[in-house]
């Protein structure tokens, strides 16, 4: 079928649901509303048909196990986000990516995307674009750094995600 399933994962406050929600809504909002789990649906067109992204925002790298075991069980696609203003945050998506990895086995057919996001914060930046770049190098994914608040590489950031699913 032309159902495709985007998972969100990544530390509290990174901006998980920022990226969902200006990607999805087009909005953004300042304040910081902790998700529980939400699904987004979004039609959009891919080549000459129209695919269905199913978009699920996760809690952050504190899910509960079972959780994040089904999540990643079911989804085709991750998206993988730290902020460039914590270097923690991106520390926090190894075991995320260990776990994709041990579910999914070989991961180089799974379209993933590593996502420096909050690049509007240069001035607070704390992991540098090469660091990012490298580590999805090791992690054989691809590599983006956004912008939630300015609208910067967002619609990108999906469609990217799409011509990594076409290319498996
Ligand atoms: P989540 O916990 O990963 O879902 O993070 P949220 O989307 O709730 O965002 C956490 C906080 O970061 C909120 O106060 C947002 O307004 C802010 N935020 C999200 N994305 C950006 C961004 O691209 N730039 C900046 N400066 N702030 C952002
Ligand atoms: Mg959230």
């Amino acid at each position: 079928s032309n159902d495709y399933r985007v998972v969100v994962f990544g530390a509290g406050g990174v901006g998980k649901s920022s990226l969902v929600l200006r990607f999805v809504k087009g909005t953004f909002r300042e304040s910081y509303i902790p998700t529980i789990e939400d699904t987004y649906r979004q039609v959009i067109s891919c080549d000459k048909s129209i695919c269905t992204l199913q978009i699920t925002d996760t809690t952050g790298s504190h899910q509960f196990p079972a959780m994040q075991r089904l999540s990643i069980s079911k989804g085709h696609a991750f998206i993988l986000v730290y902020s460039i203003t914590s270097r923690q945050s991106l520390e926090e998506l190894k075991p995320i990516y260990e776990q994709i990895c041990q579910i999914k086995g070989d991961v180089e057919s799974i379209p993933i995307m590593l996502v420096g996001n909050k690049n509007d914060e240069n001035q607070n930046r704390e992991v540098e674009s090469s660091e990012g770049e490298a580590m999805a190098k090791k992690w054989k994914c691809a590599f983006m750094e956004t912008s939630a608040k300015v609208n910067h590489n967002v619609k990108e950031l999906f469609q990217e995600l799409l011509n990594l699913e076409k290319r498996r």
